[in-house]
């Protein structure tokens, strides 16, 4: 069957490994190479894995359609080389203008940024997206999505649970359910008084709400104890950034040295950043630079020596130039380092999980098949970047499984930017609230 922008986006499918990019609207773009971005760098999150080792022929057929809406001529599957069998699988179900480009077991492959270089050897310019480079990338799960746009919208999603629970898993359960029932999925905590970062652990974010819905793009679910060192390092607040920096700063420049970003040829340097903490500087390379800050956190958690945190004192600096409507337009770019730098100045996965205490939970997460009927789920209305979706349903109404509930609202006579929402399981609106639909099961 062949489809069109417009069936992706009332499918409901958004970028499923991120900010939850309207995935129709990268497809209006031309490429000629689509990248699937297997990478899955964060450590212990599996669901993209999963995916592929338990149906590669539907990740193929989601890409076959990207590859066909832009125009593409090949599509390139990035993945790490460490995975034999995941590599031997998608290997099976290729044809002759797709391949596997084998990533080494690196943070972060999975950066857009990065993978392109890895895979295709094109340094894409700060500020600049895939596009320009003749690329675009897309996550596993969204190509899953996007093979089954005329036969079913987004109503699941696929959610690694890892770290202290009885059993590290991925789990498939439809949108809305929340995130405890998912932990009970996995066999619970177990461990008392834990700590829950949703997302991965280098880029996730602490929640202490278990009550939240699972929405189109949460990834993955860790459970830590609470004296972890990535939870405590994820409890520093502004002033201990601040304060720590300051204080301790040595200006030795690992940071920089082994920053991704920096080393694709980008003007951001972690080390002058951290001279803002000392002086009002707003100087370009010193601070407006880190709006080229990818927030991998590499230089926080791995690199630096001190144990500082040169990537929220970027976050900081970009709020600010976001603020003062101060944005870097036209900065220096050296491609070059790409091949002078990255080449060589690589963070070993291995490396990294031994130094911020993750080498010690299991490293798997095997998808649990049995489906899953919560009473009741809780459907935001953004899922995705752009406008939130408009509700076309009302309390007491009975909604099927895959019934869209809400769509894009019209703006200019168009939809606006976003991707239409749908029924996850069957049953009755019990609340039509401003931000979300609550769907009670019959
Ligand atoms: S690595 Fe740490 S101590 Fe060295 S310059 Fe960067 S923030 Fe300062
Ligand atoms: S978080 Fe640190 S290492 Fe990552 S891109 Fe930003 S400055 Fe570079």
């Amino acid at each position: 069957m062949t489809i069109i922008q417009e069936d992706i986006a009332r499918a409901g499918v958004v970028g499923a490994g991120g900010a939850g990019f309207p995935t129709h609207v990268k497809l209006s773009g031309k490429a000629d190479t689509v990248v699937l971005n297997a990478a899955e760098c964060e450590p212990l999150l599996h669901k993209d894995k999963e995916l592929i080792r338990n149906d590669a022929n539907k990740i193929v057929e989601g890409l076959a359609r990207a590859v066909a809406l832009v125009g593409a001529k090949e599509a390139v599957i990035g993945i790490k080389e460490k995975y034999k069998d995941v590599v031997d699988a998608m290997q099976r179900a290729l044809p002759g203008y797709m391949r596997v480009a084998p990533l080494p077991d690196v943070y972060p492959s999975g950066d857009e940024f990065i993978l392109v270089y890895l895979t295709l050897g094109r340094v894409i310019a700060p500020g600049a997206i895939p596009l320009s480079v003749g690329a675009v990338v897309m996550n596993v799960e969204t190509a899953f999505n996007v093979a089954n746009v005329g036969e079913t919208p987004v109503v699941d999603k696929f959610v690694s649970i890892a770290g202290a629970v009885a059993n590290p898993s991925t789990v498939r359960v439809p949108l809305g359910t929340t995130l405890a029932e998912a932990l009970q999925l996995a066999g619970g905590a177990t461990i008392p008084n834990p700590a829950y970062v949703v997302g991965g652990a280098m880029m996730g974010r602490l929640v202490d709400d278990l009550a939240m819905p699972i929405t189109k793009t949460t990834g993955g679910l860790i459970v830590l104890p609470s004296d972890h060192f990535i939870v405590q390092r994820k409890s520093w607040d502004w002033n201990k950034t601040m304060r720590v920096g300051r204080a301790a700063c040595d200006q030795c420049s690992r940071c920089t040295e082994l920053c991704p970003r920096y080393m694709l040829g980008h003007p951001i340097e972690p080390h002058r950043a951290m001279r803002s903490l000392g002086f009002n500087s707003s100087r370009e390379a010193d601070v407006a630079g880190t709006q080229f800050c990818s927030e991998c956190n590499l230089c926080s958690y791995c690199s630096c020596p001190e144990g500082l945190d040169p990537r929220g004192v970027n976050h900081q600096n970009k709020a600010r130039i976001l603020a003062e409507k101060k944005r870097w337009t036209n900065p220096p770019f050296h491609p070059e380092r790409a091949d002078l730098l990255l080449a060589f100045r690589k963070t070993p996965t291995k490396r990294l999980m031994q130094r911020i205490g993750l080498d010690s939970f299991v490293n798997k997460g095997p998808l649990l098949t049995k489906s899953y009927q919560p009473k009741k789920v809780v459907l935001p209305l953004r899922q995705h970047i752009g406008a939130p979706c408009a509700p076309i349903v009302q309390k007491g109404d009975s909604v099927g499984r895959g019934q869209p509930i809400a769509i894009r609202p019209v703006a200019d006579g168009k939809p606006a930017l976003g991707a239409d929402l749908h029924a996850s399981i069957d049953g009755v609106v019990e609340e039509v609230a401003p931000d979300a639909i609550t769907i009670v099961a019959r």
